[in-house]
This record gives structure tokens, C-alpha cells and sequence, in this order.
């Protein structure tokens, strides 16, 4: 029979990879507590209504990307393409946005038909942060600053920071006319995706990463040339704040992103050492999206970051996850230690707090069992028998080091976990 394999684009996180996985999602939940955020767990399906809305009818996540289908009583669900719209429609229903300054976070799978690549999957994965009902441009910068931070946790080299401001919809409106009327009399200079992005969404070409469309672009009129007193004041004291704080920024004036919600300021942390796909961390204000999806208005503002480009940078930069080892493996040797392992496992686990234990869960010869301990990368081996029940104690064997296996009796095991975790733990011998 054939063997099932995964969907194009949506990949198996093995356990080998995993550690990686852990500990970047451990140091973000530090960090983020650690900035006053709370977790938001919304569902991975909505209805297509709320992203036709938020992101744009118009844009090639709603165009092309996403999942959808009509549920079972015919309503039409998608699978996220991303969690903003869905944190923001959460805030409304459940009243969260009563209280401004609402500081909060989301962790899991988004979905986006696109082509698969390196770096780019049709299962990925976001963490995304947003403030709700903050206009002050000081949101943008905490933002900011703990994106940083978090590199610097994390032990990748700094991003680089990209900024800029799309204005709000009055300006945005003005602009893309005037955009509109410069692409049109240049028509014929424009490839077809361009063509078909003026008639659509005129700001997107500003994303082409055609090289032939490069002159044009970098000609055309800009949006923070653009701005009002209003937007351009917002813009200056965010780069104050940035300023001050020590961050390193670049104004792109073509960051537009792909999203319609933008208003204000946008941002993207970009890295050259992933290749085609370089954007780590995007986001921006999005001051009317509540409002338009049937909130009461509220200014808002998000970034979300891709956890696979992380994971990949991670790698680069030769830091190790640190993945505990199991403590030990336990093996009952003959017919009663197999018997009375997972009770006296039991004993353990209530004696020792955080204690890592694997229980050998198939009858073997000793030496079979011992493999397997070696196998498991447990740092002890403990061999339970007949004379170690009778004893209250078992045959310890340090899979890590040469030394003699000894007795120790049940309540000493106790320190020697603790004496094993005071220390590093011996690199692994060659079999
Ligand atoms: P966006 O929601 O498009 O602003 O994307 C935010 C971040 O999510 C990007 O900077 C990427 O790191 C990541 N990302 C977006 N789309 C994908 C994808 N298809 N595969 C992997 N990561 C993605």
C-alpha cells in the first residue's frame, strides 16, 4: 500500500528538532511576561469574512492563499493566514479592549497556500504581539525595543530594522491616486504582475522584486513625502524614542507590506543570511482595523515573527538549544523487577521534583536493557531486581562515565539526581 506523506508544505517538527523549537518558545514567554503581555489562545479557524474584511479582498493572501471551505451548515471558514484580525475580533467580542493598553500575545500554526520554499511553508508558524488602544508612537517603540531584546536573547546577530510610515487612509487614498497616475503613464515600462497590481492594489508594486521594475519604482513619489503634520509628528517621535534607545534603523520608503489593515508606522526586521526569504519580524499600526471589522475604534498596533526563519537563524549562529538529557533509565531485570519498575518509578517521581525518567518497557536480556539506557542518552542507568526490591535500592550505573556500578538505596537517589544536575553533564562516551 502506499505510504501517506504530508502536505506539500507543511512539515513534521521531529523531536530532534524540536529543542530548538522549545527553547526559543521558552526564552519568548520569558520575555514577554517580562514586558507585561499575556497569552491569547483564539481558534486556528474563522469565518472567511473576518480576513476578507482585515487583511483586504484585494491582496494575495485573500486573493490566492488562503485555506477555505464551507463548513458542514455550508458557512465559509478559513484556515489563519495570520492572528491579528483574529486577536482583534477576540478583543471586541469578549470586551477586552475596554481597558486600553491591552498587552498580549499569540503562539501557533498560520496557514497560507503559497509556493514552498526555503523558509517559506504552507504551515508555518507566528508569534504574534500586539497593543491594543495605544495611538502614542512610544507602542511602536516598546515594540521595537523587545524585538530586539529578543534577539539578543536568543543570541542571533541583530536583524536590521526597516521603518516607515504608510499615513492614515486619507493620505493612503491621495497617495495611491497619485500613484496610479505615475504607473499609468509609465504602462508599458511595467511587467505583467505590475500591470495587474495597478489595476488591483497600486501600492504593491512598490513590493516587485523585479530588477527591470527597479528604475521605475525608485522614481516614483513617495508615501512619508506624503504625510501630514499629524502622521510626520507621530513618525519623528518614534524616531526619537528609537533614537534614544539606541536602535539602529533604516527608513524604507517602500515597505509597504502585504496587508491592506497598515495605517501609520510600518516594520520589518530583514536578515541577509536566509536568502530570498529574509523578513524575520513584520508588523505595524493598524488604527483602523477594529472599527472595521465592527469594534468600537481603537487604535492598535502588532508585529508578528516567523518562527521557522528564527529556528533556521538559530542554527547559523551555532547556538546550541540546551535539551535536558533524561536523568536515568530504569530497567526491572527478570520477571518481578519488570513487575514492580513503574511502582517504584512512581516512588521516585514523588520524591524527586522535575526528575527525568524513562521506564525500559520491554522484557530483554540484561544486556539488551543496557543498550537501550545507552540509547535513550539518560545519564544513569538504574537496574532493578529481585535483590534490589528486597533491598529498597537499585544498581546504578553511570552511562557517562567508567566508574564502577554501585547500590544506592531509594532515598539516596535523591542526591544523587541533585548532584548530577549541579554539574555539566559529561559528553556522551564513543560505543
Ligand atoms: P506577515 O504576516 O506576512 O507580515 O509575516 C510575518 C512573518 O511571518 C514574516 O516576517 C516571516 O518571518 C513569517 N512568514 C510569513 N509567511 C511565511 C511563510 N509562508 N512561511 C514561513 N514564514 C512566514
Amino acid at each position: 500500500m502506499n505510504s501517506i506523506k504530508a502536505i506539500r508544505g507543511m512539515n513534521d517538527i521531529l523531536p530532534s528538532a524540536v529543542g530548538a523549537w522549545q527553547s526559543i518558545e521558552r526564552q519568548m514567554r520569558t520575555l514577554l511576561a517580562s514586558f507585561g503581555y499575556e497569552e491569547i489562545r483564539p481558534p486556528i479557524v474563522e469565518r472567511t469574512e473576518l480576513f476578507r474584511r482585515s487583511i483586504g479582498e484585494i491582496t494575495d493572501i485573500v486573493e490566492k492563499e488562503m485555506y477555505t471551505f464551507d463548513d458542514r451548515n455550508g458557512d465559509s471558514l478559513s484556515l489563519r493566514p495570520e492572528c491579528t484580525a483574529s486577536i482583534a475580533r477576540a478583543a471586541i467580542q469578549s470586551g477586552l479592549l475596554r481597558t486600553p493598553g491591552q498587552r498580549v500575545w499569540a503562539m501557533g500554526p498560520m496557514f497560507r497556500h503559497e509556493r514552498p520554499q526555503k523558509g517559506r511553508y504552507r504551515q508555518f508558524h507566528q508569534l504574534d504581539v500586539e497593543i491594543l488602544g495605544i495611538a502614542d508612537a512610544s507602542a511602536e517603540a516598546e515594540l521595537i525595543v523587545m524585538s530586539r531584546r529578543l534577539w539578543r536573547m536568543l543570541g542571533i546577530d541583530d536583524p536590521v530594522l526597516e521603518v516607515n510610515s504608510l499615513g492614515d487612509r486619507t493620505i493612503q487614498k491621495r497617495y495611491r491616486k497619485e500613484l496610479v497616475e505615475y504607473f499609468s503613464s509609465r504602462s508599458a515600462e511595467l511587467d505583467d504582475d505590475c500591470r495587474r497590481r495597478l489595476q488591483t492594489n497600486p501600492l504593491r508594486i512598490l513590493d516587485s522584486k523585479n530588477p527591470a521594475m527597479q528604475p521605475l519604482i525608485e522614481a516614483a513619489p513617495r508615501i512619508v513625502d506624503r504625510l501630514d503634520p499629524a502622521a510626520l509628528g507621530h513618525f519623528e517621535r518614534l524616531e526619537a524614542m528609537l533614537g534614544e534607545a539606541g536602535v539602529e534603523y533604516r527608513i524604507n520608503p517602500r515597505l509597504v507590506r502585504g496587508l491592506d489593515y497598515y495605517t501609520g508606522t510600518v516594520f520589518e526586521w530583514t536578515t541577509d543570511a536566509l536568502g530570498a526569504q529574509s523578513a524575520v519580524c513584520g508588523g505595524g499600526r493598524y488604527d483602523d482595523l477594529i472599527a472595521d471589522i465592527g469594534g468600537s475604534a481603537s487604535p492598535a498596533i502588532g508585529f508578528a515573527i516567523g518562527l521557522e526563519r528564527l529556528v533556521a537563524l538559530l542554527e547559523l549562529s551555532g547556538v546550541e538549544p540546551s535539551i535536558p538529557v533524561p536523568h536515568a533509565y530504569l530497567a526491572g531485570i527478570g520477571e518481578a523487577g519488570e513487575r514492580s519498575a513503574h511502582a517504584v518509578a512512581e516512588r521516585l517521581r514523588d520524591a524527586i521534583s522535575d526528575l527525568r525518567l524513562i521506564v525500559d518497557a520491554e522484557s530483554a536480556s540484561l544486556k539488551a536493557k543496557l543498550k537501550r539506557a545507552n540509547r535513550s542518552g539518560a545519564r544513569f542507568a538504574f537496574l532493578l531486581g529481585e535483590e534490589e526490591i528486597r533491598d529498597g535500592a537499585l544498581t546504578v550505573r553511570d552511562l557517562r562515565k567508567d566508574t564502577p556500578q554501585s547500590s544506592i538505596s531509594l532515598e539516596g537517589i535523591s542526591a544523587l539526581i541533585a548532584a548530577a544536575d549541579a554539574a555539566p553533564t559529561p559528553a556522551l562516551p564513543d560505543h
